[in-house]
């Protein structure tokens, strides 16, 4: 199998499973408990959460963890709005649907929102948002990079927009957790997803700076320093500090690696086979993925013969993989719907060699030119 779908999902790191092992096996008291096991796992807990503070950049008081990007999502907006109980809320169009999802909720409760839309390179513009912000507005999105096109958008001067005006900025790094540092000094909340980053799965963490700005979301005991209830994922917080900090300790080489993989990969498609366009811009993009429409094709029929050969991709977000509408994300840069709907995302991991760079290529033509040929 030659995966291409990092974007979704990647595989975990031995390194991190060993770490891993021993809060599965022997220390696995709850960490809420008063006795010798309990305490082995609590301090597994803190460890992992002083190990992420220093490396992201904050206090160990601001990480709590989560289950992942979903959660640390719906916590922060939710959260938001229910300590305003009523205002406006600003998000990028291109969210992913944790953040647009909740709030279409909050828009039934009565809140009112606002989609701001992108350019045709991908990224949205810092002053779109600050057009849309109203005298009311208490909240505002906009994720670190696209998990579509890979584009980073500008979090740096949409949270200085946003902390002129006094409005909670949450920015989604789920993406970006891995390839660049989190905007701990331009946002007040922030998520990631360890599985993104050969962590394990259903782990993650919310970065929030000032906890009194969002009402928790999941009640319940102790946990969490009381922010949010249940019974700590000991080996998964474990994990996920393993898999953060191996992230951040070979970002640079990594990112090299995987970028000259994802180059040669676009290089290849965008020269050897007619009719094919990147979607968003290449200087904005993280290094991981290629966002690619092939004319006369449907990105669903490439995906399925793709599969056939063993090669693993993405049409757009795997959450809306099996929808048959276009990609919102594709359609709010500007690209049509038949554009869209060719488009498929390749997404390129440490794990992945050259070799199977050629051999995805060499699928991937047939693919298109089968397609076309019918
Ligand atoms: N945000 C973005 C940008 C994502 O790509 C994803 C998952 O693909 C999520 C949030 C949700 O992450 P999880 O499913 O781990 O909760």
């Amino acid at each position: 199998m030659i995966y291409l779908d990092n974007a979704a999902s990647t595989r975990l790191d031995d390194e991190v499973l060993t770490a891993m092992m021993p809060y599965l096996k022997e220390n696995y008291g709850n960490a809420q408990s008063q006795h010798a096991a309990g305490r082995a796992s609590a301090n597994a807990v803190m460890s992992a959460r002083d190990k992420i503070a220093s490396l992201a950049g904050c206090k160990p008081e601001e990480v709590f963890f989560v289950s992942g990007g979903t959660e640390a999502g719906n916590t922060a907006l939710k959260g938001v709005c229910a300590l305003h109980k009523k205002g406006h809320l600003v998000l990028s169009s291109i969210e992913h649907a944790s953040l647009s999802e909740s709030a279409l909720d909050m828009q039934k409760l009565g809140f009112e929102v606002t989609f701001v839309q992108p350019e045709s390179d991908g990224a949205v513009r810092a002053e779109n948002i600050a057009k849309a912000m109203r005298e009311d507005t208490i909240f505002c999105a906009v994720m670190a990079a696209n998990n579509e096109t890979g584009v980073i958008q500008p979090v740096e001067e949409i949270g200085k927009i946003c902390r002129e005006r006094g409005v909670f900025f949450y920015s989604d790094c789920v993406q970006t957790a891995a390839y660049l540092p989190l905007p701990v000094g331009f946002a007040d909340g922030m998520g990631f997803s360890s599985h993104k980053f050969y962590g394990p799965k259903g782990s993650g963490a919310l970065i929030l700076r000032n906890r009194n700005n969002v009402l928790r979301l999941i009640s319940g005991g102790m946990q969490e320093m009381g922010f949010r209830g249940g019974t700590v994922n000991t080996a998964g917080i474990v994990g996920t500090a393993a898999a953060y900090e191996r992230a951040c300790t070979s970002r640079e080489t990594v990112n090299a690696y995987v970028k000259g993989l994802r180059d040669k990969f676009i290089n290849r498609v965008l020269t050897e086979i007619a009719g094919t366009r990147l979607n968003g811009s290449l200087e904005k993009m993280l290094p991981s993925i290629a966002n690619i429409s092939f004319d006369g094709c449907d990105g669903e029929n490439i995906l399925f013969l793709l599969d056939l050969k063993g090669v693993c991709v993405s049409t757009g977000a795997a959450c809306a993989a099996g929808a048959v509408s276009p990609s919102d994300t594709l359609t709010s840069m500007g690209c049509g719907i038949k554009e869209a709907k060719s488009a498929v995302r390749f997404s390129f991991g440490k794990h992945n060699t050259e070799e199977e760079v050629d051999v995805a290529f060499e699928a991937l033509k047939f693919a298109v030119e089968k397609i076309r040929n019918n």
